[in-house]
């Protein structure tokens, strides 16, 4: 029977960034060095895949430093950890990699400069995820007041709006987090802001690049996990162009077929934290059942590169 054909617009920039392709190569160099085990705090990125790769090489992934014994190298995931999880390794002399997106980094380093300014600090980002533990971890608990929507941006009380700053977590929605800076700007016309925005570059293209396909999508694929911040945004933003068929799916072995059941034009793209191989998967997966003719369509170029730690050479990595 002939197959129906299949037009796919592939986004283009998808999938890793520069930041997640150091914390996978800071965890695949120590696992060299030191040999196994080497253990990681936290998935090292939001991706199944990713991490039992690694764990088939020897790393062990734990949610709490009390989990590492001693004379075994830890390392710290990309998503950034609170200040007192670097101070208990310390105290228990673990030897300790950071592997915290140089991105992520560069907001702790705005809440501390705010702190020392004398700004109360407004972080907008979503409760719970590791980023934001990551990031409220920077000053003492409770100095730092989180805002997850434009709700939130509307009620929250300050001690003094002339002294107040806001700081945003990485892999938010562009167009919310602007409504919801748009609202303390108008409640707080003093409010500080960071110099370039906290939404981090991988964020904001594959966001741009899920917009310039979505509107000629009839039903799209973002390859990510659940807990993938970046890949669940990527999703709200296809639907509120009004591709309602936008759906995350982790493998290929996920794909609800019955609901792309007509679909002539399928858009795909992935989170930052999904390797591009998954992507091919899921093509090879579309190939098996349509005749796919592949449109990618590019928005941007990426050549961002990020230095490794000293100890594991500090050859640049480039996405
Ligand atoms: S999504 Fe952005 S902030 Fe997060 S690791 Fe990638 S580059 Fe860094």
């Amino acid at each position: 029977m002939d197959k129906a054909p299949l037009i796919i617009l592939l986004a283009s920039p998808r999938g890793f960034c520069a930041g997640l392709e150091r914390a996978i190569e800071i965890v695949e160099r120590a696992l060299c060095k030191f040999g196994p085990p080497v253990y990681v705090r936290h998935e090292i990125v939001h991706n199944r895949y990713v991490v039992e790769g690694l764990e088939a090489k020897g790393a062990v992934f734990v949610e709490n430093l009390t989990e590492v014994p001693e004379n075994v190298p830890v390392i710290f995931s990309a998503h950034g950890v609170p200040k007192h999880v670097p101070a208990e390794a310390k105290s228990r002399h673990l030897f300790y990699l950071d592997a915290t997106c140089p991105l992520v980094s560069k907001v702790h380093r705005e809440a501390e400069r705010h702190e020392r300014l004398g700004h109360q600090v407004i972080l907008i980002g979503h409760a719970g995820h590791p980023e934001v533990i990551g990031t409220m971890g920077q000053l003492p608990e409770g100095a730092i007041l989180l805002v997850e929507s434009v709700e939130d941006a509307e009620a929250i009380q300050v001690d003094d709006p002339n002294q107040l700053a806001f700081i945003t977590q990485t892999t938010l929605s562009v167009d919310d987090t602007a409504e919801m800076i748009d609202v303390l700007q108008r409640r707080f016309p003093k409010i500080n802001g960071p110099k370039k925005e906290d939404i981090c570059y991988a964020t904001t293209n594959r966001q741009q690049a899920i917009k310039a396909i979505a509107q000629d999508a009839e039903a799209l694929l973002v390859v990510g996990a659940p807990n993938s911040s970046n890949s669940q945004r990527l999703v709200e933003v296809a639907r509120k162009l009004g591709c309602d068929r936008a759906m995350l799916v982790q493998r290929a072995a996920n794909i609800d077929w019955t609901a792309l059941k007509g679909v002539s034009r399928l858009g795909i793209s992935a989170g930052a934290s999904a390797p591009e191989v998954l992507v091919e998967e899921v093509i090879s997966a579309c190939r098996e059942r349509f005749d796919v003719t592949i449109q990618e369509i590019t928005v941007t170029t990426e050549n961002v590169q990020f230095k490794l730690p000293k100890v594991l050479g500090e050859t640049a990595l480039s996405a």
